[in-house]
């Protein structure tokens, strides 16, 4: 499993409550998180901060004491399908993944964008993102990587068909999303 970000919408499912306490919800799964981002949460969560509110202490914690987590850098590859590409910005360590198979790549995008308007306006950050300008560099540079290229993309947060590519555009770009048709 593994976790683009630590924030609710993309956590909530790694633990249920049972018998009065927050547990993996798959116990035989290993739940990978960015060691960065998950020292960044913990820090947070330490000094009272809300948000994250309870989503450390009740889907990340319970996962690390578990022994369930797996906590890794920018360079972790599962094998040589399964890699991560560093989106910081919109949180501390945010990162995408990417799967390869037969010659293609697609990449979760998690909350690197959360609407295609993003692409003709980079720099346009959403609201709860860390660190705005951050966010907007990683955009850009992740755009420009894939751009023009059949590299699927898929922002978890776009409406159905979500899946699409990357176009430029001068300095913007497109989306363009992926019919069936
Ligand atoms: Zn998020």
């Amino acid at each position: 499993m593994f976790c683009t970000h630590l924030h609710i919408d993309h956590t909530g499912w790694n633990t249920v409550l049972r018998d009065g306490r927050w547990v993996p919800t798959f116990p035989n799964a290993k739940y990978v998180f960015h060691k960065k981002e998950y020292a960044a949460w913990e820090a947070e969560h330490a000094r009272g901060a809300n948000p994250p509110g309870t989503v450390f202490p009740n889907n990340c914690l319970p996962i690390v004491e578990a022994g369930q987590a797996l906590l890794v850098d920018d360079d972790y590859a599962l094998d040589d399908t399964i890699t991560l590409t560093p989106t910081p910005g919109h949180s501390p360590c945010h990162c995408c993944v990417n799967i390869f198979s037969r010659g293609q790549r697609a990449v979760v995008a998690g909350d690197l964008m959360h609407h295609a308007i993003q692409c003709r306006e980079p720099d346009w950050s959403a609201k709860p993102d860390w660190d705005a300008k951050q966010s907007a560099v990683s955009r850009r540079k992740f755009f420009a990587e894939v751009a023009d290229t059949d590299t699927l993309i898929l922002p978890v947060h776009f409406p159905a068909p979500t899946v699409g590519l990357i176009k430029a555009d001068g300095s913007a770009f497109d989306y363009r999303f992926k019919r069936d048709d």
